[in-house]
């Protein structure tokens, strides 16, 4: 059962990893199982939480060395990823420490640094996207709308890349979630046209599941009542 009462420190706890790059053992902050509570998806299918949201805390973090990735490719770092790291990093460098609970600012600043070794170990273009698109939500959740703009056009420019270069699935998405997805980036930096364009190629789709095919329903529907407007 969830305990209100209890505080957002204790709902998370650290969690063991060996970084990839330096070889050693480090901690990173992880929320406990059942001490966050599921509220809605949104219509960038971003799953929100209460009190705690998961997304703060995707990036994996070595307070040795101070390499960060996202949980969905730390693991995946290759030899030549962490060669690549080791000849590029700045040699200023170094690992941040931060409080034990995250606000969206620390999972801001947290992201970017994710994204800084995307770039210096040449990350696949679909972990670029993903993380740019997680700055884009967390800056909409402290409606910085500049800011999230931004981060939503690196997302789409760099997921229309992924398609193009990568094979599915990427970042876990299928190919309809993922072309959902791209509609919705779309949506996001004011190409309506385009976005009503591939929504209207996965609703046609028949391995579509029902789940997305009322989330791309719902979506048509939000962008017909706006031409209404
Ligand atoms: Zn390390």
């Amino acid at each position: 059962m969830e305990d209100k009462n209890e505080s957002l420190e204790d709902r998370l706890y650290d969690k063991s990893y060996v970084c990839p790059v330096c070889d050693k053992k480090f901690k990173a902050r992880e929320i406990k199982k059942g001490k966050t509570v599921f509220v809605e998806m949104d219509l960038g299918l971003r799953a929100h939480f209460k009190p705690l949201m998961p997304d703060y805390y995707y990036v994996i973090m070595c307070d040795n060395c101070g390499y960060a990735a996202v949980s969905k490719t730390f693991d995946k770092t290759m030899v030549r990823q962490v060669k690549a790291i080791k000849e590029n990093v700045n040699k200023e460098y170094k690992p941040k420490k931060y409080p034990p609970v995250y606000d969206a600012n620390i999972a801001i600043d947290r992201y970017k640094i994710a994204l800084y070794f995307a770039h210096i170990k040449d990350g696949s273009a679909s972990e670029r996207a993903y993380i740019a698109q997680k700055l884009a939500f967390i800056y909409g959740d402290i409606n910085d709308e500049k800011q999230e703009l931004e981060y939503n056009k690196h997302a789409y420019n760099w997921y229309n890349d992924a398609y193009i270069e990568e094979k599915f699935p990427i970042m876990d998405m299928e190919e309809n979630q993922f072309l959902y997805n791209l509609a919705y980036l779309a949506y996001k930096i004011g190409n309506k046209d385009e976005a009503k364009k591939t929504l209207s190629k996965v609703i046609v789709r028949k391995d579509l599941s029902v789940t997305l095919k009322e989330k791309v329903e719902d979506f048509i529907e939000i962008l017909k009542a706006e031409d209404k407007a």
